[in-house]
């Protein structure tokens, strides 16, 4: 049948396959009572139904390849966690026993109180939370139903077609080749659209009713990027779809030969382009593109989807293992940046408006408890390799010093107690307030080095909340205000002579290079998937005219003519 339908594209890149579409999803759950004297054989049932499901979920979980990121394993890990809980488990056998309910509508109830709290709540993660309780229900319910997945069909190459999918599916198919998928439930900001993105599947989401609009076989392209769905396309459009592919493709081959080539600007200005990493998994990416250093090492994973906090011991094993993987290649590892919208369990939010409360540095300088053990672990780890600090959310001269002193009592403690450690490790400050881009000045005389963390400075120069959807159109790296307060840090750091990096996601949009380097920048780190596009698009660049026309455009910001100059310098959209 010819459909064309939209949804939320949410992974780049289009494919074109045959349709699979998977026979199971929402299941349907009606109210049943049973004999009051089978009430222990049900809970007996439905216990072995959640066993049955963990164990389903263990085997994908062993078979998951070792070089898999451990973000995408601690989804699974998380389900697994929840089949244990008591809310999960326990409830339900409350209500088997009290009212003689059915297993399968026992847990249904339980999963309709739940999903209930989940959708009052405003955090746009939070609820994201609401997809686990949905999906291991789900798994437990197909185990009570004796309802088998398509574990052993032939997924190589098919566009999968489901009402949701769970991120064990999602990894599962993935192993299995699936092109792409396609679901009418969830969001971009579901951990099954994160995990697309970060897997590179192409996919659309949010495309109601497609498992009954198309026929199993039917040939459908997927179009992640525009969010588009079409089945049964004409010979022309199916031309059009093979050819992007085709580009794409060949884009990246030609991409991947400037591996090893040095990044410079047209007349051979070096530029320094550096990887922004998470997990200790993304060193692999660093070292394959050959990235000049570790821009920013974000270690909040570290303290996300578990239950307590790590000790010295984890944080430095984990360094090291980073620290000794990238062999050599510098590493920038920022302390906490705990807080506003990255919570963990057993940190909780007491501020009423957390993105100006307690996070980051302020936070870690509050609780020295609970920030020692990093602190030591990282002093430690940089025995193994270069490393530098680097302090989150600066807004005064107080907390430099503060953590310096804090940085003197540890290495004294350590040299106390006998343990290696590395000495005189730089320590370099984040510039993400706008108090702390004004006053870069000051900040330079204190610290080693400087990095720009655009992401925040935006939302607190213009007051916008990062996560807040409705006022995201107001977010603009090319505001004057921003310009400015970047143009005032680079040029603190060359007056001092301290090197100034930018590591929010404006240094890796090739549209905002140009004006970067016209300012003065010459340091970048970005996400590894975008080293090679901004190192293509530096061999464009003559530094010495961008920085003529950028000159020329700081001294017109907010007048009639500054949209004109910036057209000049860089495309704006
Ligand atoms: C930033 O704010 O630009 C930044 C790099 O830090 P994060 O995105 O982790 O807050
Ligand atoms: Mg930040």
């Amino acid at each position: 049948m010819t459909f064309a339908g939209n949804g939320i594209g949410i992974t780049r890149g289009v494919a074109i396959g045959e349709a699979h579409i998977l026979q199971r999803g929402l299941l349907d759950i009606s109210p049943r009572t049973i004999d009051s004297k089978n009430i222990p054989g049900e809970i007996k049932r439905f216990r072995l139904a959640i066993k049955g499901a963990r164990e389903r979920l263990q085997g994908i979980r062993e078979k998951i390849p070792s070089t898999t990121r451990s973000d995408i394993i601690a989804f699974i890990d998380t389900h697994l966690l929840m089949m244990n809980d008591a809310a999960l488990v326990e409830v339900p056998i409350q209500l088997i026993q009290q009212h003689a309910y059915a297993a399968e509508w026992a847990l249904q109830l339980q999963r309709d109180s739940l999903v209930q709290v989940f959708d009052t709540m405003d955090d746009p993660y939070l609820r994201t939370r609401r997809d686990d309780v949905e999906h291991v229900v789900n798994q437990i319910q197909m185990s009570l139903l004796d309802i088998d997945g398509d574990t052993e069909a032939d997924l190589n190459g098919k566009v999968i077609l489901a009402q949701d999918l769970t991120p064990a599916d999602t990894i599962v198919m993935r192993h299995q080749g699936i092109a792409a998928f396609i679901t009418e439930f969830g969001g971009p900001m579901s951990h099954t659209a994160i995990l697309a993105r970060s897997l590179g599947i192409p996919a659309v989401v949010g495309v109601h009713n497609i498992t009954r609009l198309l026929r199993q076989g039917e040939c459908v392209v997927v179009d992640g990027e525009q969010g588009v769905v079409l089945a049964d396309a004409d010979q022309s459009t199916l031309a059009h779809y093979q050819s992007r592919i085709n580009v794409a493709q060949g884009r990246a081959t030609q991409l991947r030969s400037l591996i090893g080539k040095a990044a410079t600007t047209r007349e051979g200005v070096r530029v320094h382009l550096m990887a922004n990493i998470e997990l200790p998994e993304d060193i692999e990416a660093t070292r394959e593109l050959q990235a000049d250093a570790v821009g920013l090492y974000r270690t909040e994973f570290l303290y996300m989807n578990r239950q307590g906090m790590p000790d010295e011991e984890e944080h430095y094993q984990t360094y090291r293992r980073v620290v000794e993987g990238l062999d050599g290649i510098p590493i920038t590892i920022r302390t906490l940046d705990l807080g506003a919208d990255k919570q963990v369990d057993g940190c909780t939010a007491t501020s009423c408006n957390p993105a100006l409360g307690l996070r980051a540095i302020r936070l870690c300088l509050k609780e020295p408890k609970m920030f020692q053990p990093q602190l030591r672990a990282i002093l430690r780890a940089a025995v193994h390799g270069p490393v530098r600090i680097m302090i989150p959310m600066l807004s005064n001269l107080q907390e430099v010093r503060k953590l310096k002193a804090l940085i003197s009592e540890t290495e004294a403690d350590l040299r106390h107690e006998g343990i290696p450690f590395a000495s005189e490790i730089p320590v370099g400050g984040m510039i993400e307030v706008p108090a702390a881009a004004l006053s870069a000045d000051a900040f330079t005389r204190e610290l080693d080095f400087l990095s720009i963390g655009t992401n925040d400075l935006i939302q607190y120069t213009l007051a916008i909340d990062r996560v807040d959807d409705e006022v995201n159109y107001l977010y603009d790296p090319l505001h004057p205000a921003i310009l400015r307060l970047i143009q005032m840090v680079i040029t603190a750091g060359e007056r001092a002579g301290i090197p100034v990096s930018m590591c929010g996601e404006m240094a890796g949009d090739p549209r905002y290079i140009p004006l970067l380097i016209g300012m003065g920048l010459r340091e970048f780190s970005m996400q590894p998937g975008s080293l090679l596009i901004a190192k293509e698009r530096l061999f464009e660049l003559d530094a010495a005219k961008l920085t003529r026309q950028t000159r020329k455009l700081m001294k017109r910001l907010g007048e009639s003519d500054f949209e004109q100059l910036l057209d000049k310098i860089c495309t704006r959209h």
